[in-house]
């Protein structure tokens, strides 16, 4: 069950954050440790300052109110995948400034989990559809092999640190609300680690890694899309001290393709046809992904009709189907006529009996060549 915090500073569940504040200074003043030595006065001393840590904070409140805990290991608002949960970070610090570090707290450890790595691929749109195995050239940190990741040179171990004298962390008096507080840090000179390197790995510089250049094969699943991250576990740098490995993260971008624009995983492109092409109707070829098709164009086809190749866009990622293929008419009016085009096409439209179709049409009524946008797509 989750925690009551509400219950534990005795504040309603309405309380400003004043309120909250003025609650938990009034409970921190009766049970800080300084004052209040009982172990059962402490304890409670944590949990209302857990409590403060969690209703002062506007995304844990909001977690809490969902009903869930964001101290909870792992567990968020809505269970799993939360972005709260175990990385919870600020309590230790403020027990760490009410408790003055002290037992709980050893010196850290040198090794670390290393960082995650992230690195770009280029693709064709014919790679990202049908998906490909690419080898990469990565240069991330792995463990030095002189020193196996330790760091100190070989035949020599890292010493005790003479200012912290190895607890990894060095203690501070200062004044707060609460009045006197013993605050600790990490030693400065360890870096918390409470040893020193004094003969440095030569090849790593203390730090139990180095550089290195390697080739991965990655295999990209058929229907990504630009800017989908593929991860690769374990594959990223080796942390500080030979720690275990972060993850790399190649990021897909897909190149332009020259004549079809994607839309998740549907393809568009344009076909510009001549009018007359457009009135009297034609073949095209059109090389999609799967290869020449043969796309009839209709006699009176319309400017903005489209037509639908189905099934020929991009293939799901991870599901069953592909998108379709659209292709958009463009129909291009002559703008260059020469003598007898330009006695062709008034022959026709005095056939057509359009030679003077420009009546005055105005707000005062439509003269039949005028009307409303069409709604739809094309007219916005
Ligand atoms: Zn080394
Ligand atoms: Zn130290």
């Amino acid at each position: 069950m989750a925690v009551d915090y509400y219950a534990t500073l005795g504040v309603r569940r309405d309380a400003t954050g004043d309120e909250i504040k003025r609650a938990y200074r009034k409970l921190a003043r009766e049970l800080h440790p300084d004052v209040n030595p009982d172990p059962e006065a402490q304890q409670r001393f944590r949990n209302v300052t857990n409590a403060y840590e969690v209703l002062s904070d506007p995304e844990k409140r909001q977690i809490v109110d969902l009903g869930g805990d964001p101290l909870a290991p792992g567990g968020g608002a809505a269970g799993a995948g939360s972005p709260f949960g175990a990385g919870f970070g600020g309590l230790g610090d403020i027990m760490d400034a009410f408790f003055g570090g002290g037992a709980s707290r050893g010196p850290r450890s040198r090794v670390r989990r290393g960082n995650d790595a992230l690195l770009r691929l280029e693709l064709d749109l014919a790679e990202t559809a049908f998906g490909a195995t690419r080898d990469i050239t990565v240069d991330t940190a792995v463990v030095c092999a002189t020193c196996s990741g330790a760091g100190a040179a070989p035949g020599t171990q890292p010493s005790t640190c003479s200012t912290c004298h190895g607890r990894g962390e060095v203690q501070q008096v200062t004044r707060s609300f609460l009045g006197q507080m013993v605050t600790s840090r990490p030693c400065p000179r360890c870096s918390g680690t409470g040893t020193v390197i004094e003969h440095p790995c030569r090849d790593c510089s203390g730090d139990g890694r180095v550089r290195k250049r390697r080739t991965l094969t990655v295999k990209i699943p058929s229907g990504v899309e630009d800017g989908m991250r593929i991860r690769l576990s374990g594959e990223g740098e080796v942390g500080p001290g030979g720690g275990p490995p972060g993850d790399l993260y190649v990021e897909v971008s897909e190149r332009q393709h020259a004549v079809f624009t994607r839309e998740g995983d549907d393809l568009h492109c344009d076909l510009r046809l001549p009018m007359t092409a457009a009135a009297l109707g034609t073949m095209a070829t059109l090389e999609t992904l799967d290869g020449s098709e043969t796309i009839t164009v209709k006699p009176g086809t319309q400017p903005g009709e489209v037509i639908r190749l189905a099934g020929r866009g991009v293939p799901h990622l991870r599901a069953v189907g592909r998108g379709h293929l659209h292709i958009h008419i463009v129909v291009e009016t002559p703008t260059k006529l020469d003598t007898e085009q330009e006695r062709l096409l008034r022959e026709l439209a005095k056939l057509r009996e359009e030679e003077t179709p420009a009546v005055v049409g105005g707000a005062s009524g439509g003269s039949g060549l005028f009307s409303r946008r069409r709604s739809g797509r094309r007219s916005r």
